[in-house]
C-alpha cells in the first residue's frame, strides 16, 4: 500500500481596500488509491472555533496511508469573523452581505462575503459530501442539521452521531422566515440543493474549545469518513433522535429579565406546557411572562443570557420527528 499525500495551500479569498490579500489555508489530503472527495469548512463565522480545532485534531488522526479519494479541508472558512471574533463581518468590509452563510454559491464579482465564498466553492464544487462545522450559542445541545427529506444528507449526519439531529425544512416546507432571512444561502443549502450531501454539525458554543464537544466532533468526521468509504471501518449504530427546528421556538412576549427554569437542561425531552421560564420586570419584580413550551419535543436551546427583548428567543424545541433513524 503506498502513502497518500498531504499540501497545504495558501489561497486568496479576496483583496482588502488597502491591497492587503486575504488569505487562508486549504488542506488537501489525496489518498493513493482513487475514491470519494469530502469538502468540510469551519469558522466561517469566526467566533465558531470549535470546528478549527476540530479539524486541527483530525489532521493528527487521519490515516493517510489508508485514504482512498480526498479530503479538502479549510479550518478558516472566513479570517475577518476569525480575527474579529464575531458571526457577522463588519459594515466597512461588507455592508450587503455581513453574513458569509447566506450567500453561496458566492460571485466572483460580488461583494465581499461573495467572493470569499465563490472562490472556496471553486473546491465545494469538486466535493461529492460536504461537511459546515459551527457552533451555537453557550446553551446549546450539540446537534446536526440536515435537509429534511434528504437520505443521503441525513446518512451523512447518523455518521457523524450526535445525539440529536435536525431536518431542516426548506423551500415551500419552511416557515416564513426562511427567504426573509436568506436561508437559502447557506453553504449546506446550497449544496443539498444541487443534489450533493450536506450537513452543517453545530457544536457547542462559540469562543470556547470544549474538549468534549471537540473529541466527539473528530469521531464524527472520521465516521462520516468512512461512511463515504473515504477509509475502512465500520460506523458504529447509535441511538439517535430525529427532530425539526424552526417550528418549536419559545419567544418573550416582553421584555425584562428572563430566569430560566432551574430544573431544566438542555437534551431534555419536555412536554407541552412546561415552562422554560419567566421573564421579570427587573424593578418591580412582577412576573411579566411566564415562558411555555407549546408541544413535546427535546429541549436543545435554552437562552442564560438573562437580559431579554421582547421577541427575543428563550428556547429551542426539536419536535420529535416520526421518521426514524436506521428505520
Ligand atoms: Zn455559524
Amino acid at each position: 500500500m503506498s502513502d497518500g499525500t498531504h499540501t497545504a495551500a495558501q489561497v486568496t479569498l479576496a483583496r482588502l481596500p488597502s491591497g492587503v490579500e486575504l488569505t487562508t489555508t486549504v488542506h488537501t489530503y489525496r489518498g493513493a488509491d482513487p475514491g470519494p472527495t469530502l469538502y468540510v469548512q469551519a469558522a466561517q463565522h469566526g467566533r465558531e472555533i470549535n470546528g478549527t480545532e476540530l479539524l486541527r485534531r483530525f489532521h493528527e488522526r487521519l490515516p493517510l496511508e489508508s485514504l482512498s479519494g480526498t479530503v479538502i479541508a479549510v479550518p478558516v472558512a472566513n479570517p475577518l469573523t476569525f480575527d474579529r471574533v464575531s458571526y457577522t463581518t463588519p459594515e466597512p468590509f461588507d455592508s450587503i452581505n455581513p453574513n458569509m452563510n447566506r450567500v453561496w454559491p458566492g460571485d466572483a464579482d460580488g461583494s465581499l462575503h461573495q467572493r470569499m465564498a465563490a472562490r472556496l466553492w471553486e473546491y465545494v464544487t469538486a466535493a461529492d459530501a460536504v461537511v459546515d462545522l459551527h457552533t451555537g450559542s453557550p446553551d446549546m445541545l450539540p446537534h446536526v442539521v440536515y435537509r429534511a427529506g434528504d437520505d443521503r444528507s441525513r446518512a451523512l449526519a447518523e455518521a457523524f452521531g450526535t445525539d440529536l439531529l435536525v431536518a431542516e425544512r426548506t423551500g415551500d416546507d419552511a416557515p416564513d422566515a426562511w427567504s426573509r432571512r436568506d436561508f437559502d444561502g447557506k453553504l449546506r443549502v446550497t449544496v443539498a440543493e444541487e443534489g450533493v450531501p450536506a450537513i452543517t454539525p453545530e457544536l457547542g458554543h462559540n469562543k470556547q474549545i470544549l474538549e468534549d464537544v471537540v473529541a466527539d466532533g473528530v469521531t464524527g468526521l472520521l465516521d462520516v469518513c468512512r461512511h463515504l468509504d473515504l477509509f475502512p471501518g465500520a460506523v458504529p449504530t447509535r441511538d439517535q433522535t430525529v427532530g425539526r427546528n424552526h417550528a418549536g421556538q419559545v419567544t418573550a412576549t416582553d421584555s425584562g429579565l428572563f430566569r430560566p427554569n432551574p430544573t431544566l437542561e438542555v437534551g431534555d425531552v419536555v412536554e407541552a406546557g412546561t415552562s422554560v421560564g419567566t421573564v421579570y420586570h427587573p424593578t418591580t419584580y412582577e412576573p411579566l411572562h411566564e415562558a411555555h413550551v407549546d408541544r413535546d419535543g427535546v429541549l436543545y436551546t435554552l437562552t442564560r443570557e438573562a437580559t431579554v427583548t421582547a421577541g427575543d428567543r428563550l428556547a429551542n424545541v426539536a419536535l420529535v420527528d416520526d421518521e426514524n433513524p436506521g428505520a
